[in-house]
């Protein structure tokens, strides 16, 4: 199912969670981001179109001001977060670039999608970078959103993008390889959903438990984003960035993972 969804999908998604862009030390993870560049690139060579959206600024953040790493004051994060955005798509650059693709960044705050004007100016820059075989990167605005910060919602603003761009599909990558009937992370017996049809009724089959270290959102935000895709006759792929090659693997149907589907 995974693989044919990105089979007949030409605009594509991808949200990149910290917890995928980071490397066990917590650094950002510049090999992680050079594999998935030409990963990307070999969609592209298909006729596919694909839009980032990328955590990871507070970490990238934190690799260049280690010595930050204990002010946990929000004007810090915030500050951290600018330092960072900067970083993070300095690498993003770098790995692209390799694959003689360009990027383009997009910074987004909530009230940017509540505003006519403001979302046809950024659905028409989408639309051209993308025309113009440019990769735009996504991220949130965190040094105008306070609240950004804390709830880690970049699963959401994925969702708003690719409503907003008319997307075909919607993939989240995360570092489980879905949606378990309950925390992989805490329960070795963990069994993985791989098909929600009846969304509305999810959340009574399965118990969420906390998100770990560097993710804010959890499981719950990235149920919520199915939701508001999938009423827009959007899918939603929920995976495991880390694998390795995990975008070609779920192309060729080789990664198992979550689908969330209309009913
Ligand atoms: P990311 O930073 O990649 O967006 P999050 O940390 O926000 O990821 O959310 C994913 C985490 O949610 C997983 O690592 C897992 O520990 C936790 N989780 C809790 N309950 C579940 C569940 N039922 N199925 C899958 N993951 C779950």
């Amino acid at each position: 199912m995974v693989s044919q969804l990105i089979e007949t999908a030409r605009k594509i998604v991808i949200k990149i969670g910290s917890n995928t862009l980071a490397d066990s030390k917590g650094r950002i993870n510049a090999s992680f981001m050079e594999e998935f560049a030409l990963q990307t690139a070999s969609l592209m060579k298909k006729g596919k179109q694909i839009a980032l959206v990328s955590s990871g600024a507070q970490i990238a953040g934190l690799s260049a001001m280690d010595k930050w790493e204990r002010k946990k004051d929000l004007h810090y994060r915030q500050a951290l977060c600018a330092v960072g955005q900067v970083e993070l798509m300095a690498a993003w650059s770098r790995a692209f670039a390799a694959q003689g693709i360009h990027i383009g960044q997009i910074l987004l705050t909530r009230d940017d999608f509540s505003d006519t004007l403001r979302t046809l100016n950024m659905r028409n820059t989408l639309f051209t970078l993308v025309d113009e075989g440019i990769v735009p990167i996504i991220n949130e605005n965190d040094t105008v959103g306070v609240e950004e910060i804390k709830i880690g919602d970049n699963d959401t603003l994925a969702a708003q993008s690719a409503v907003l761009w008319s997307a075909d599909l919607l993939i989240l990558f995360s570092d489980i390889d879905g949606l378990y009937d309950k925390n992989p992370k805490e329960h070795l017996d963990a069994r993985l959903v791989k098909e929600v049809r009846d969304l509305p009724s999810i959340k009574e089959h399965i118990s969420m438990g906390n998100a770990n270290d560097f993710g804010t959102g959890g499981i719950a935000t990235k149920i919520e984003a199915a939701r508001r895709v999938l009423s827009y006759g959007i899918p939603m792929i929920l995976a495991h960035g880390g694998r390795p090659g995990a975008l070609k693997a779920l192309a060729q149907g080789t990664q198992e993972a979550t689908a969330f589907l209309r009913q």
